[in-house]
């Protein structure tokens, strides 16, 4: 792997040495295997084809300055899935499973995790499908959790920047009480078409008002919404937006850094208030916002004044990539150290 070009991987599939995979029959989880195979070959009446019963994570691992390679918080990630298992009634997988194939498909493609002065990182990816055939809607009685990794390059090519986003009124990704909470493959369907509009209008991204009122702001794509007010972190709070765990460590970093965390409905004039905003996942960390605008009302949102990131968020993201790097230490057991 040393001939990488490690900086400029960017953010696609590219073949390892192998994943990993377990299948549930009858009732229970069987042993993990490693397989070279990159394709899965299931029924086609497979319900996750038809019904969409398939949910995902995201997670990284880091190489650190030491050598070392950490995964960030993959226990919360485990909870997460077991959340969307009860979502769309699926088998749950037990942190000790999740933690044991983590290991596994990280050590098994260790020359993988970019090295530490890249600012790369090593994506996992698992998933878990219904595989076996029902015509009839019902849930699968047989599941695959399969789980691979695939090196990507460091989000912020030219530094950590600031980017413009577009409120859409003519689309909604979730419903109030429907599967936008839940890691579900069928919430990405719903979002895909405003999701490349927005590119297509040189918009980093999109953001979906709260479905039922259209007042409130709800989620940025693949990613929860920040705002950043005085002393204050606002997050919105609703049933529709999926619980990022980068938010969640976010939201305890600015508490610990002495900021107040409100996690409330944010109507969307409050946008003007704010002082920052971004949208944070595991992807970006944190993607500072410039400018938002809602182009069916006609009102544009100047967050960044100058078209840089703000003080706040930076600190955030700096201090959140150094837990995640091993370059200071972990105060809140979040990271995973692979031997
Ligand atoms: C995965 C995801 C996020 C980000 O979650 P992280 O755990 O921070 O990566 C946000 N919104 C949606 C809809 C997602 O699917």
């Amino acid at each position: 792997m040393d001939n990488m070009d490690w900086s400029n991987i960017g953010f696609g599939y590219r073949k390892t040495n192998g994943n990993v995979r377990c299948y549930y029959k009858d009732g229970a989880w069987g042993e993990v295997e490693v397989s070279t195979d990159e394709y899965i070959n299931i029924h086609m009446a497979a319900t996750c084809l038809h019904y969409g019963q398939s949910a995902f994570e995201g997670l990284k691992a880091f190489r650190g300055k030491d050598g070392k390679v950490r995964v960030f918080r993959l226990e919360a990630n485990a909870e997460r899935l077991r959340n969307s298992c009860d979502g769309i009634l699926m088998p749950h997988i037990s942190t000790e499973l999740f933690r044991e194939m983590v290991t596994k498909v990280v050590e098994h493609n260790i020359d993988f995790v970019p090295p530490y002065e890249s600012g790369a990182s090593l994506y996992i990816r698992p998933l878990l499908i219904g595989t076996s055939a029902q015509v009839g809607v019902n849930p699968s009685k047989e599941y695959l959790f399969v789980m691979f990794v695939t090196p990507v390059g460091p989000y912020f090519k030219k530094g950590f920047a600031v980017n413009d986003f577009v409120i859409y009124r003519h689309c909604d990704r979730a419903a109030p009480l429907g599967t936008g909470r839940y890691k579900v493959g069928g919430n990405y369907a719903a979002g895909m078409k405003a999701s490349c509009q927005a590119h297509s209008e040189g918009y980093a991204c999109e953001i979906y008002l709260d479905a039922k009122e259209k007042k409130y702001i709800d989620e940025c794509g693949a990613a929860n919404f920040i705002g950043i007010k005085g002393n204050s972190y606002v997050t919105p709070k609703s049933t529709s937006i999926l619980p990022s765990i980068t938010n969640n460590s976010l939201m305890r970093l600015a508490a610990d850094m002495g900021m107040t965390v409100e996690q409330r409905q944010i109507p969307e004039e409050e946008l003007s208030t704010f002082d920052e905003a971004g949208a944070c996942g595991t992807a970006a960390v944190v993607s500072p916002i410039g400018r938002i605008d809602d182009v069916e009302k006609g009102v544009s949102y100047v967050i960044s004044k100058d078209g840089k990131p703000g003080p706040v968020l930076t600190e955030l993201y700096t201090k959140l990539r150094a837990i995640q790097y091993g370059d200071i230490a972990d105060p809140y057991g979040w990271v995973t150290v692979i031997e």
